[in-house]
């Protein structure tokens, strides 16, 4: 009997994406592996944070990076570093601000339900820009003494009405104001690891509980070493605000290793099991009566470059109550209510619940 099993937990397959309220992504054998042999022993945490950041830092093309809890771990102390700088007293004065630089600058359009992370800090979130355009002129203008950094939502969703991120480092670092660039979800491509640092970010935060399948509580700054350093000597285990999002040793050598298949998978192989899973799923489900229409999207829901399989339905139901049915069969799907449309993300299934999806898909849309 399986864990889930014995405890009353519902297991479910998921066709969606990597979403924590589902559990976020699948572990390796041997990230799982890393985790256990990391639980044996005692470490020096601060030790083992400085060599596997080195380590992880040279994988990913970085000068420097630093294992937390998580993307929003992460935005709480890159907002934090961005305050204190080098200073300990305003580190650990944190969340409290009198009379020092507290103010991030955001834009309109990329406000987000994780930008909590950043407020937690202390720090005065300060907006910018409107829902449709955000003026060089006004991140120049709005810039001043306060200012202790610029944060960008790497997000496709948000680039509407958003300066870009090349206009914004530019604008900033001519201020000498850091940008930190959250792009929690923007893997694939691999790229990005090290594309957003080498346009001139100086802090660049990875959720490890993604697309990099590491532990859903793992999270990883890549960056300029000068901040980097800033995160090591502030951030966990040291006391502080950012101790409410400590990290563990085998959360970090689940992510390292995580970080070491992702490096080393052929990216075009990968590609290619994800093709293979939706033409398996594709096969089954055309001409079904519900499925008006089939289309491969080659973007994830945030941009990424890997593909999903939408499914509009025809105009008499609603593409709702498919995903409800799905859920009843414990299967997570996603879905756009604007078109009417289910669809299925390939990365956390394997060929096998792939095979269940299609049959449980199939006979939802001949109407069961
Ligand atoms: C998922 C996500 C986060 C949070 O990531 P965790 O690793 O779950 O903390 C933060 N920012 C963005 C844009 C995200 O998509």
């Amino acid at each position: 009997m399986s864990f889930y099993e014995r405890n009353g937990i519902i297991p479910y397959i998921n066709a969606h994406d990597t979403y924590t309220v589902y559990g976020g992504s699948r572990m390796a054998d041997n990230t799982l592996q890393a985790m256990r042999e990391a639980a044996e022993s005692f470490v020096d945490i601060r030790q083992m944070q400085v060599v596997l950041g080195e380590k992880a830092a040279r994988m990913t093309h970085n000068e420097a990076a630093f294992f937390t809890n998580g993307a929003a771990g992460a935005l709480l102390l890159c907002a934090c570093v961005c305050m204190a700088e080098d200073s300990e007293y305003l580190y650990r004065r944190l969340p409290e601000t009198p009379g020092q630089k507290k103010e991030i600058i955001l834009m309109r359009p990329q406000r987000n339900a994780y930008d909590t992370a950043v407020r937690v800090s202390g720090a005065q979130i300060i907006e910018i820009g409107d829902a449709d355009e955000t003026l060089e002129s006004e991140l120049e203008g709005r810039i001043s003494e306060q200012t202790a950094a610029v944060f960008y939502f790497a997000s496709s969703l948000y680039r509407r009405g958003s300066l870009s991120l090349e206009q914004t480092i530019e604008i900033a670092g001519k201020h000498g104001v850091p940008v930190v660039v959250d792009a929690a979800a923007q893997l694939p491509p691999r790229e990005n690891l090290w594309r957003f640092t080498e346009a001139g970010a100086d802090m660049v935060i990875f959720s490890g509980g993604k697309t990099l399948c590491g532990p859903q509580d793992s999270g990883i700054i890549v960056g300029k070493k000068k901040w980097i350093d800033r995160c090591i000597r502030f951030g966990a285990p040291e006391h502080g605000v950012c101790r409410v999002s400590k990290t563990s040793r085998e959360a970090m050598a689940g992510l390292y290793t995580a970080l070491e298949n992702y490096m080393a998978a052929d990216e075009r192989e990968e590609d290619e099991k994800r093709r293979k899973i939706i033409a398996l799923i594709e096969g089954r489900i055309c001409g079904c009566s519900d499925i008006m229409d089939m289309e491969i999207v080659e973007r994830g829901p945030v941009g990424q470059t890997y593909s999903r399989l939408f499914c509009y339905i025809r105009k008499e139901k609603r593409a709702e109550e498919i995903v409800r049915k799905m859920r009843e069969r414990r299967i997570y799907i996603g879905y756009e209510e604007e078109k009417n449309a289910i669809y299925i993300s390939p990365l956390n299934l394997t060929e096998e619940e792939a095979l269940v999806v299609a049959e449980a898909l199939a006979d939802i849309s001949d109407g069961n």
